[in-house]
């Protein structure tokens, strides 16, 4: 995986970063995409090092269907993580493929803002950017606490 811009390079270091492209494209390996053929990985990192994979998983009926990030979240925070430091999400293709909008509000969820989120592509090209910068004026937690819960 090369990085080719901007913002969070400093944050996770490069070995960390192939290793969580390393366990992205193992995750694709395992996808679940009788439907579409569009495979996709996704290796989330936990507060205290621990790795998620995540792969989609389609069904005959679409809407039933899970992307690769919402695995791998699913997966962690039933394991008790709910602090995590990156992303990484890579496919088959050429093009930079970057998480869904129920996916860019789920991972919000859980922050930080700045979650770094690695766009890989399958050249190991890398597109760095944060959730924040995919969803921002995000719908979250703090307005949960402060609307929602009496
Ligand atoms: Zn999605």
């Amino acid at each position: 995986m090369s990085s080719n811009n901007n913002n969070n390079d400093s944050v996770i270091s490069q070995e960390i970063k192939d290793k969580l492209y390393e366990t992205a494209t193992l995750a694709k390996d395992t996808a679940y995409t009788p439907y579409s053929k569009f495979r996709v990985g996704a290796a989330l990192l936990s507060e205290d090092g621990t790795i998620f994979k995540g792969c989609n998983v389609e069904n005959a009926s679409y809407g039933a269907a899970i992307c690769a990030e919402r695995t791998a979240y699913v997966k962690a925070v039933s394991e008790g993580h709910k602090n995590f430091k990156a992303l990484v999400v890579t496919s088959d293709h050429e093009e930079f493929i970057s998480p869904c909008g129920i996916c860019r509000q789920f991972i919000s969820e859980f922050g930080p803002a700045k979650l770094p989120v690695y766009l890989v592509n399958v050249k190991g090209e890398t597109l760095s950017t944060t959730i924040e910068e995919l969803l921002p004026y995000t719908f979250g937690i703090e307005q949960g606490r402060k609307y929602l819960i009496q």
